[in-house]
């Protein structure tokens, strides 16, 4: 590792303020990706602000939903009671990644921040876009088995790995984040992480020195429907090949609403809006389940070495389907 500076940030201000001084300062969550990368020379940071101390821990019913602090413990934040009744996807995303001993580390903020595991990016000997910005990617003429097939660009074919994050697209969560001068912005979930285009370097659209507060989600209907289906190499230790969370609202056996997201399969969440409205106004059967997989995954373009990820990704979606309706 690089030597860096370290500090315990004691209120909000003072850690984005360390941070706007120093365009090499990084804050520090659980630390669960932030020092691997660190470890492998991915990333440099001359400066790590703990956030540890701040508030921002609470996660707490608001007027129009739920509200889970930035620095919630990713275990917390899967057990916690009303997250369990009301909102059962997110639950489930969580707890469908990692491991016990890194929920127990990770935070909400590190999570949606967590950054691709694409091998090439952590191989500092191979080229690379997003870690080194014009340098080629590997990947795309590589072994690309785990990479995407929806959004990609010649710059980078990489996913985004977090469980947690396909849950909150689905649920239309959105991020709350301070800057300097406690001034505050709330992004949607959708406009939160980028698709690659020129700028694979670019995951997201925080600023630097922005801080997750915490992430907001409104009330739905979707408790009694829903599901997270994640399909890996291994049951614990592995990313998504490919992954669907999926909330239903039903009436009757009338599909009401269908909010549907895919990890593994893009460089951010994918909202699967083809399979939606191929899905609202539907009775829930297996044929019109069968037709929406179908409308989503015939958008999509594989790799060398990814093309199974169609054929497993209209099976997860009818599988996630069915799941979510039998509730
Ligand atoms: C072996 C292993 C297996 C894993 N498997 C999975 C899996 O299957 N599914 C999955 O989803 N995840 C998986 N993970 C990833 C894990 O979920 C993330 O490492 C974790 O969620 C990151 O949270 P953290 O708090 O530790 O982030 P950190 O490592 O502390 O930080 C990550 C990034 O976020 C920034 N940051 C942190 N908090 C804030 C904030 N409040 N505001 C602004 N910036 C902030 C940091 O500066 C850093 O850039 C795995 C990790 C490991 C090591
Ligand atoms: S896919 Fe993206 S992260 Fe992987 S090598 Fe290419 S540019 Fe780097």
């Amino acid at each position: 590792m690089t030597p860096f500076k370290f500090s315990i940030a004691d209120n909000p201000t003072a850690a984005i303020a360390a941070l706007t001084k120093n365009d090499h300062a990084a804050f520090l969550g659980g630390g669960t990706n932030l020092l691997d990368l660190m470890k492998e020379h991915v990333t440099n940071p001359t400066e790590i602000v703990d956030l540890g101390k701040l508030a921002f821990k609470e996660i707490k019913n608001t007027s129009s939903g739920i509200s889970l602090g930035a620095l919630a413990k990713n275990t917390d934040t899967a057990n916690h009671p009303t997250i369990r009744k009301d909102y059962p996807l997110l639950s489930k995303a969580i707890l469908a990644g990692a491991s016990a001993q890194i929920r127990n580390m990770a935070t909400n903020g590190g999570n949606l921040l967590q950054r691709t595991r694409c091998s090439y990016f952590y191989d500092i000997a191979m080229p690379c876009n997003k870690r080194q910005p014009g340098s080629g990617c590997a990947a795309i003429d590589g072994f690309n088995r785990m990479h995407a097939v929806f959004g990609w660009s010649d710059k980078c074919v990489a996913v985004y790995p977090s469980d947690m994050a396909v849950a909150l697209s689905a649920l239309n969560a959105s991020v709350k984040v301070m800057a300097q001068n406690s001034t505050e912005r709330t992004i949607a979930i959708h406009d939160f992480h980028l698709l690659p285009n020129d700028h694979p370097e670019k995951d997201n659209s925080l600023k630097h020195g922005e801080l997750i507060t915490s992430i907001e989600i409104p009330k739905n209907n979707f408790a009694e429907h829903s599901a997270y289906i994640k399909v890996r190499d291994r049951n614990s230790y592995a990313f998504a090949l490919v992954s669907v969370a999926v909330g239903l609202e039903m009436n009757g056996n009338v599909i009401k609403a269908a909010n549907i997201s895919m990890g593994g399969v893009a460089h951010k969440p994918w909202r699967a809006t083809n399979a939606e409205q191929a899905l609202v106004g539907k009775a829930a059967v297996l044929a019109n389940f069968e037709k929406a997989a179908e409308a989503e995954m015939r958008l999509a373009r594989p790799l060398s070495h990814n093309k199974f990820k169609i054929e497993m990704g209209k099976n997860t979606l009818i599988n996630a389907l069915e799941a979510a309706y039998k509730g």
